[in-house]
């Protein structure tokens, strides 16, 4: 496993969960991710992507939600669970992401080439 799948497997675990609305994708949208995580999502044409940039969406929204919501980037996942990244609709976790790893997430951000979902 490379040095970016551990980490990757890390922060999976680090970020805590929470429900959303049902049905809601109100965050959703055009986001980026390392290679790695890319690399584990269903594979989308060019037309997908274009489609998707234009409405400024992302391929893998479909009418229930997320598609591939096993392997969501960390983005997807740090999503509502910082004051810096809060959930329009007031959800949130019990407890917010450790300040600490949410700094080191970011840092990971910066260091991985991020490519568009
Ligand atoms: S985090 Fe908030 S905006 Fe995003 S899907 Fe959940 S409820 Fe909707
Ligand atoms: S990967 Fe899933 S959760 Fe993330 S922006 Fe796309 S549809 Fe939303």
């Amino acid at each position: 496993m490379t040095k970016n799948s551990q980490k990757i497997r890390f922060f999976r675990t680090r970020i805590p969960s929470f429900e959303c609305i049902p049905g809601c994708h109100d965050c959703c949208g055009p986001v980026t991710t390392s290679s790695e995580e890319m690399a584990r999502l269903p594979v989308k044409s060019d037309a997908e992507h274009e489609a998707a940039l234009a409405d400024l969406s992302c391929p893998h929204l479909g009418d229930q939600g997320c598609q591939a919501y096993a392997e969501r980037p960390l983005i997807c996942r740090l999503f509502g669970t910082t004051p810096r990244l809060a959930c329009p609709n007031g959800k949130r976790p019990e407890v917010m992401i450790d300040p600490k790893i949410e700094q080191q997430i970011h840092q990971f951000f910066v260091e991985s080439r991020q490519v568009l979902v």
